[in-house]
């Protein structure tokens, strides 16, 4: 497994750090170089690549400006329509990152080009997945489908319950506060709100999740629950029976929350 850490950017961004034992470092979705240009300073590191999820501007608006100190590869999406990449990715591409293979999942929804990395090894796996999944909650469905959306939250079902999920955003109690309206009698999310709230307050970033995190308390990856089902039906007065009729619902409400 790799070694990760957080560089806080923006309001809410992460650019997630991933160490080797050789004082070199990747950097995932680098919004802002500033944020990542001061990490390096402070720890010694040296930056040897930068992995991109997707083209949305805070995600790749500091890759330019660490080029022009770091020559460095660039990974992200085959589809991406941002320049700076040198290394374009498709599904199931395998890049080598400090000795170890990530598998490359194309994951369209938010936008068409998103894409996660897995880092899947014996004793454990990571995934780092933009804007597509959150800690209780999922992006935004911008440029694909909530089929598209709905097909990528089965990807991420499917992988081993103790994969590390690192997202680019802390959105966790804000979702939280959906995923409780949605189920409000759902236990493990009352346990999490008061988790994740003891860490905001200490200024504690509140991921990584895990898979196993998440099938409690996502209502993204519940959709199949009959009660959510039922829930869905009350807020859109239509009956939503079906997984992609109560993702839609879901994500709808979401954004007007
Ligand atoms: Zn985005």
């Amino acid at each position: 497994m790799f070694q990760v850490s957080p560089i806080s950017a923006f309001s809410d961004n992460y650019i997630w750090m991933i160490h080797n034992s050789d004082n070199q470092v990747a950097v995932v979705d680098p919004g802002a170089a500033q944020p990542v240009i001061e990490a390096l300073k402070k720890s010694g590191k040296t930056l040897a690549a930068i992995l991109i999820t997707h083209h949305h501007s805070d995600h790749v608006g500091g890759v330019n400006e660490l080029l022009e100190q770091y020559l460095v590869p660039v990974y992200g999406p085959e589809n991406c329509q941002f320049s700076g990449i040198s290394h374009r990715l498709v599904d199931g591409d395998n890049i080598e990152l400090f000795q170890r293979h990530l598998t490359i999942k194309t994951v369209p929804g938010h936008t068409l080009d998103h894409i996660c990395y897995l880092n899947e090894t014996a004793d454990g796996a990571q995934i780092f997945c933009g804007d597509t999944l959150f800690l209780a909650g999922c992006g935004r469905v911008f440029e694909g489908s909530m089929q598209q959306m709905l097909t990528a939250m089965h990807y991420f079902k499917q992988l081993p319950a103790e994969t590390q999920v690192y997202c680019t955003h802390e959105y966790s109690l804000a979702n939280l506060a959906f995923a409780q309206t949605v189920e409000p009698n759902n236990l493990y999310i009352q346990q999490q709100i008061e988790h994740c709230s003891n860490l905001r307050v200490e200024g504690k970033p509140t991921l990584p999740s895990s898979i196993a995190n998440e099938l409690l308390i996502n209502p993204f990856l519940r959709c199949d629950n009959l009660d959510i089902q039922q829930t869905a039906t009350l807020y859109s007065n239509k009956t939503v029976n079906c997984e992609l009729d109560t993702f839609t619902v879901l994500r709808q409400w979401k954004n007007i929350f």
